[in-house]
């Protein structure tokens, strides 16, 4: 089973996703978390983004591992724990432009379709649903005014020492969103067949409820069409 979570930014794609893989018993990939490992590289390196032999070279020694324990998530990029820091500003506005690199993309979405290869996942990004998964079993979409991702982006923030103001982030936000959904590889955009989820309003346990009986809904309809 692969479930397919795709969306804007701060839509609470990678908290419902996290409990919704928890609730299934299956495992959960942020491909965000990746892109984000990847534009930290670079910048730490000081890789400009045009020296492709360089980029290839990064891509190549690059070694990402996604590890959940429970609630907790960690991200180890070639051995060092950099779970905080890929969540840090510097990183947040330069990663749009690393992943709009083909040469990123491919290396990355190879990964991305080799670690959920017989296992069930729950995955989310921009693009899972479109390209990475075309053919995932259940698509979600999620989407949130923007106030309360901006609130919700705060609240991510300051739990890492960073304050902003919700004007800021709406800003930084919909920068974002514009650049993914513009980009000519992979651009985000909603897949024909996927669920909108409008998590405006849900709680978090009610919007992560909503997307587990959906899936158990269209699990049990496959189950019955192939009986
Ligand atoms: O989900 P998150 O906000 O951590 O994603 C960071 C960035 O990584 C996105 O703004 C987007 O540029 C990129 N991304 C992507 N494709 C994915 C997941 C994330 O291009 N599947």
């Amino acid at each position: 089973m692969i479930v397919a979570i795709d969306g804007p930014a701060a839509t609470g794609k990678s908290t419902s996703a996290k409990l919704v893989a928890q609730k299934l018993g299956y495992t959960y990939l942020d491909t965000g978390a990746m892109y984000r490992c990847v534009t930290l590289s670079i910048l730490r390196d000081d890789i400009n983004l045009d020296d492709a032999p360089k980029l290839k070279a990064l891509l190549d020694k690059l070694d990402i591992q996604l590890i959940n324990k429970g609630e907790d998530s960690v991200v180890i990029l070639n051995g060092e724990d950099v779970s905080s820091e890929i969540r840090q500003t510097e990183v947040t506005n330069h990663v749009s432009a690393v992943s709009a690199l083909g040469l990123v993309r491919n290396a990355l979405v190879q990964n991305q379709r080799r670690i959920a290869n017989n296992q069930d996942c729950v995955i989310e990004g921009r693009d899972i649903g479109t390209i990475v998964f075309p053919d995932a079993d259940v698509k979600f979409y999620l989407i949130t005014n923007d106030r309360v991702r901006a609130e919700r982006r705060q609240l991510d923030l300051e739990s890492i020492g960073e304050n902003k103001s919700i004007d800021t982030l709406i800003e930084e936000i919909h920068k974002r969103d514009k650049y993914d959904s513009e980009r000519n590889h992979s651009p985000l955009r909603k897949a024909e067949d996927a669920i909108e989820v409008d998590t405006t309003n849900f709680t978090i346990n009610g919007q992560v409820d909503h997307m587990v009986n959906k899936i158990k809904s269209i699990i049990n309809r496959k189950i019955n069409e192939n009986e």
